[in-house]
């Protein structure tokens, strides 16, 4: 990989089709505007026998010619009969409803699908890892490879739309969907956002190809910290938290072109987003400049009057969240959604230029995906589907996103001779492997659908032989319970079988889950499965812990019983493999925690806490680190190898705030394999008008370095990314000083000049 650089901020184009689409709509009825702002899942097209849909599936004639041929929807989503589908049968639905919604108003309709870590959602496609994997191989490039990867295989599918990538912050533990994000930093965020739109849309957004697809940030905003942790409930988040980290990665992925966005299910500070004009329509379309299509998530118009009691009706919350900027309702409660928004447009309770805006961006975007000139594909030419070269990505990316979190007296690698007990719950599971979203919405189908996946058992048998992996799972989850169930635990025959290995690789972790059934009341690994290690511990062989999990699972408890842990987070498909790699040291792990790791249940802090922490003790040490308190912290990785900082310079240390600084820094790997490293940078001001951050992540890159070889790294940072959103709401760079930390070296640099930028993006 050499040394890597990824940037990406083209300045926003604006679309040509603006002449094309005034057109359209001059002939558009009221109803065929409205018809386009509404999406309806595939399910309610297809024939159904007692309220299930036949097999295989088909579309019922008389329910698509009603969706779109009298309702004249817009969009259609999801995954027919709840599973996975082959891409035969993809092309073969959406060419046959792509005809009827051409018929009925010669506008094609949009497909959109979840395809949130490869083709999730279609037979036989690459999976790579969840995001919170891709997040911790801190390497933009192999997230913009995996998106470019996802892109063409959804678009094998015949399906345009992709609602990917997930730009909620990762700061919440206990929240369900935290696996689905890039973890808690800000910046790691933007730069993985920016990546994955980057390689979902190709070079113009004006001029989606046919292998890609338009990308939709979601879930516009705030939705990764609800204060009880449980999915779908409210979040309270100061101004301020809201636009310095939250808005941030939306911001830095709409410039870089995301041609739409999710809105947050949710309640920020009192108010459903869905309902939230000044966050919808000022910020995001007016402050943001972004002209694409708003989304909603799903039925959440009918959200603000059924749970959220801000609506006094069904009509009354389609009035809130059009006039908040709703451009299209997801899952529009029907009958009544075409029909109450006509009314309330007659009503003049919705205006017609608020009718035309979320038309308008519609139609946009199906220009963009040039739906018009080609309103289906043939899936013919897409030989590269599930290809090797892909499926080798995905390891690739499993790879480089395992992180070896402890390593005892270098009992890893593992020679190939060793004897191994595998044991834990998800040893043996392409359904721990890939997590939720993954076949079915649940991943529950996965073993089912993937029965030739290699699972981490099938994995070191391929490596050391079938003589040498004994297994014996001691603990199992009750495949036809809620995620968290257990079936009664077997401790004795795992306990039995270590007595003739020399380890044991304990697989803990969590079962699939996607969304509210994911919630949880206790972050602590369950008990079977911490009971399991201590039994197991007994025997006196050494235990290489694997957490295979969506979240941090507190394990504080048995910690101190292993002698290497290795977080494998949900690695996708490829991962047993990945796993496998890197416990024989045929690959150098290189994954860094893209969250820091809790110990306590009761103590959950970011890296970037305020510190509130006296001066003279800190001695250059952190709140987390100084205390004790976290597991592990944020950007922490082990290697097989070591690496050394130097000389870390910059190319001024007295800046002002359009500068740009470049700093320098040497690393050499000084042990005996070659290894990847990822270096970091870290900003803390010294003093500021609030209380500054702990510290900031600024820069980072990941570089491959031959045992003994040196690399200068060279990390830029715009001076006025060092600015913090004040009391004001307004970006502040403040004259002062800031420490900077790489690996471990530091030096300090000065802000000569003190600026207030009035307008979000700075401009
Ligand atoms: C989720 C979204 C998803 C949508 C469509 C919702 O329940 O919150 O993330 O895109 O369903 O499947």
């Amino acid at each position: 990989i050499g040394c890597m650089s990824y940037s990406f901020t083209p300045p926003q184009e604006v679309s040509p089709y603006e002449n094309q689409i005034t057109q359209l709509m001059s002939k558009m009825t009221l109803d065929e505007k409205i018809g386009q702002m509404s999406q309806f899942a595939i399910d309610v097209l297809l024939k159904t026998k007692d309220n299930v849909p036949v097999e295989p599936i088909e579309l019922d004639t008389n329910k698509v010619n009603y969706i779109l041929g009298h309702l004249k929807a817009g969009s259609i989503l999801n995954v027919p009969a709840g599973v996975a589908q082959k891409p035969a049968l993809w092309e073969k639905i959406i060419s046959e409803m792509q005809k009827e919604a051409i018929k009925a108003t010669g506008i094609p309709m949009i497909y959109g699908i979840d395809a949130i870590h490869g083709g999730t959602y279609s037979r036989g496609a690459t999976l790579f890892p969840q995001e919170i994997a891709m997040g911790a191989t801190f390497n933009p490039e192999l997230v913009y490879k995996g998106a470019e990867v996802s892109a063409y295989e959804t678009r094998a599918c015949d399906i345009p739309w992709s609602f990917s990538p997930v730009l909620d912050m990762g700061r919440m533990p206990l929240w369900p969907r935290m696996w689905e994000t890039y973890g808690e930093d800000t910046y790691l965020n933007s730069t993985m956002g920016v990546a994955c739109v980057e390689g979902y849309q190709g070079k113009d957004r004006n001029k989606i190809g046919m292998d890609n697809v338009a990308a939709c940030l979601k879930h516009y905003v705030g939705y990764g910290v609800p204060v009880s942790g449980q999915d779908r409930t409210p979040a309270m988040i100061p101004q301020i938290e809201l636009l310095e980290r939250h808005l941030k990665p939306f911001a830095e992925a709409i410039k870089a072109g995301a041609l739409s966005v999710m809105v947050n299910s949710s309640i920020v500070n009192d108010l459903p987003v869905h309902a939230n004009h000044h966050l919808i329509t000022d910020v995001l379309k007016n402050d943001l400049h972004f002209d694409g299509v708003v989304v909603t998530d799903w039925q959440d118009i009918n959200n603000l009057y059924v749970r959220d009691h801000v609506a006094s009706s069904n009509k009354d919350a389609i009035r809130l969240a059009i006039n908040a900027g709703i451009d299209m309702a997801m899952i529009p409660y029907d009958p009544s959604f075409c029909s109450d928004l006509k009314e309330l447009v007659l009503e003049k309770k919705v205006s017609i230029s608020r009718i035309d805006d979320a038309v308008r961006r519609i139609l946009r975007l199906k220009y963009r995906l040039g739906l018009f000139s080609k309103p289906t594909w043939n899936i013919a030419p897409y030989t590269q589907y599930a290809s090797d070269a892909h499926q080798k990505l995905a390891e690739e990316a499993a790879d480089e996103s395992i992180t070896l979190l402890k390593n005892d007296d270098h009992i890893l690698p593992l020679s190939k001779n060793t004897k191994i007990l595998l044991t834990g719950p998800n040893a043996n599971s392409m359904r721990t492997l890939n997590g939720g979203w993954t076949i079915s919405w649940q991943g529950d189908k996965a073993d089912q659908y993937l029965p030739n996946g290699i699972t981490i058992l099938k994995a070191l048998q391929e490596k050391v032989g079938k003589d040498n992996v004994i297994y014996e799972p001691g603990v199992t989850y009750d495949m036809n319970g809620p995620y968290y169930a257990e079936n009664k635990p077997d401790f004795a025959k795992a306990v039995a079988a270590a007595k003739d290995v020399d380890v044991i690789v304990a697989c803990v972790g969590e079962n699939s889950y996607a969304e509210t059934p994911g919630n949880l009341n206790d972050l602590q690994l369950s008990e079977n499965q911490q009971e399991l290690v201590k039994e197991l511990a007994k025997t006196g062989k050494p235990i290489i812990l694997i957490l295979n999990e969506g979240r941090p699972r507190i394990f504080s408890g048995i910690e101190p019983l292993t002698k290497a842990v290795l977080d494998i987070y949900l690695p996708g498909s490829e991962g047993g493999l990945a796993l496998a790699n890197i416990l024989f040291g045929e690959v150098n792990p290189s994954g860094r925690l893209p969250f820091t790791y809790p110990k306590y249940t009761n103590l959950l802090t970011t890296y970037d806490y305020k510190p509130c922490e006296n001066r003279a003790t800190m001695n250059g040490t952190y709140f987390y680190a100084a205390n004790n308190t976290v597991q592990y912290p944020f950007g922490y990785g082990l290697s097989y190898t070591t690496f050394e900082y130097s000389g870390l310079k910059v190319n001024k240390t007295h800046f002002l705030p359009n500068d740009e600084l470049i700093f320098t820094v040497n690393v050499k790997n000084t042990g005996k394999v070659a290894g990847k490293e990822t270096v970091l940078l870290y900003s803390s001001e010294e003093v500021a008008s609030i209380t500054p951050d702990n510290r900031r992540l600024r820069a980072f890159d990941k570089i491959e370095l031959a045992p003994g070889e040196t690399k200068v790294v060279t990390l830029k940072v715009k001076a006025s990314d060092l600015s913090f959103i004040g009391l004001d709401h307004k970006w502040h760079l403040e004259k002062g000083a800031f420490d900077i930390h790489v690996g471990s070296q530091s030096l300090k640099i000065y802000a000569d000049t003190t600026k207030i930028w009035q307008n979000y993006l700075k401009e």
